[in-house]
């Protein structure tokens, strides 16, 4: 009897010594390993602007290239963080420029030639689209024509990247804030409707102007309007043939974006004309315009720095003619070779700064970018 009392009194004294534990730590108070977690994970800031620049056709080929051909350093290296991206697209392996844009505009694979469009030529809402619905100022910056695959997936929605004039039209669709590139016949002398498009500019309140005229450096953007610069009638002409606009144009857009009414903005500026060169299998046509490209990117790096908030991404929808750097190649005397005229289907590098730029590194789809971009910016 003695015993058995004392096992009694021993479990009731267990018991009560668990209950008492228990209810020092309730279930939904976090463990102290969830606290230390919790305590040196760095908070994520929500950037207040997105710039998305698109090398089009520059794959690591092309950079290394530009890199030696510039004394062995570039702008991009700058880039703390450093991905890669699956470039093909919904029904092929090598991408085309526009299915290459809409997975980054739209988030969604496509048919190659389908501007802003899914595989079955509906309408996806694109990174521009989403930007103007939530508040924000939006721009493009082109070194093509400014209805060309890959600005024009950003805010065009059409069967075939050749439909230039109604690309053109569907740049009326939008309030986008700012656009700078060539292709001003395809919205002032139209053969498939009598529109103007550049007077419709101008009645929508834009100040538009266009090499004809001015040049873009007499032509300053005004804060309180919407602006427009064509600087071609068609295509305009490589780096090494005079062009020389487009450290001007970003740094017009940047300064024009961040003082208009809004959350902040959403730029792409695309160095277009890297995959020209890889089409003409020119290495210097390459490397100048990579270098052109490589520069702009040093100018909106040191904005991202100076702005403090800003998330920089910079990326290719492809690369173009299997460059690359052969024997007998010095740093100071290069030699290069290509495999092919047309696009190939190697991974492309992806470079972040600024808030949310971790979420860039690692291995995934191109339609990733588009997500990626929409969770930085809670979209
Ligand atoms: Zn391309």
């Amino acid at each position: 009897m003695k015993q058995s009392l004392l096992l009694l009194f021993s479990i009731v004294l267990l018991v009560f010594a668990c209950t008492r534990k228990i209810q020092q730590q309730p279930e939904d108070q976090p463990t102290s390993y969830d606290t230390v977690t919790t305590r040196i994970e760095p908070e994520v800031r929500k950037p207040r602007n997105v710039i998305l620049m698109i090398g089009d056709g520059m794959g690591l080929g092309q950079i290394t290239a530009g890199m030696y051909a510039s004394g062995n350093k570039l702008q991009i290296e700058r880039f703390p963080i450093v991905g890669l991206h699956k470039s093909h697209a919904f029904d092929q392996l090598i991408t085309d420029s526009a299915a290459g844009a809409t997975a980054f505009a739209c988030g969604k694979k496509t048919y190659n030639g389908a501007i802003g469009v899914t595989p079955d030529t509906l309408a996806c809402t694109t990174l521009l689209e989403l930007a103007e619905e939530k508040g924000y100022a939006t721009g493009l910056v082109a070194t093509s024509t400014i209805v060309h695959a890959t600005p024009a997936s950003f805010i065009a929605h059409q069967k075939q990247r050749k439909m230039y004039e109604a690309i053109a039209a569907d740049f009326l669709r939008t309030d986008i804030d700012f656009f700078i590139g060539g292709g001003k016949k395809y919205f002032d002398r139209r053969e498939s409707d009598d529109r103007n498009l550049y007077l419709e500019l101008q009645q929508k309140g834009y100040l538009v102007s266009d090499y004809f005229r001015q040049e873009l450096y007499e032509a300053p953007a005004d804060p309180q309007r919407n602006y427009a610069y064509f600087t071609s009638d068609a295509d305009p002409l490589p780096v090494n043939q005079g062009r020389d606009y487009l450290p001007l144009a970003t740094q017009m857009a940047m300064d024009h974006l961040e003082e208009r009414p809004g959350k902040g903005f959403f730029l792409m500026v695309e160095g277009s004309q890297i995959d020209w060169g890889g089409h003409a299998n020119n290495e210097s046509y390459i490397i100048s315009e990579m270098q052109e490209f490589d520069r702009v990117l040093g100018m909106v790096l040191d904005f991202a720095e100076k702005e403090g908030n800003t998330l920089v991404v910079t990326t290719a929808d492809h690369e173009t003619g299997g460059f690359s750097i052969v024997p007998p190649a010095r740093m100071d005397s290069l030699a290069t070779a290509f495999t092919t005229d047309y696009h190939t289907a190697t991974m492309i590098p992806v470079f972040a700064y600024g808030p949310g730029a971790e979420a860039f590194s690692g291995i995934y789809e191109n339609t990733a970018i588009f997500y990626k971009i929409r969770a930085a910016m809670h979209w």
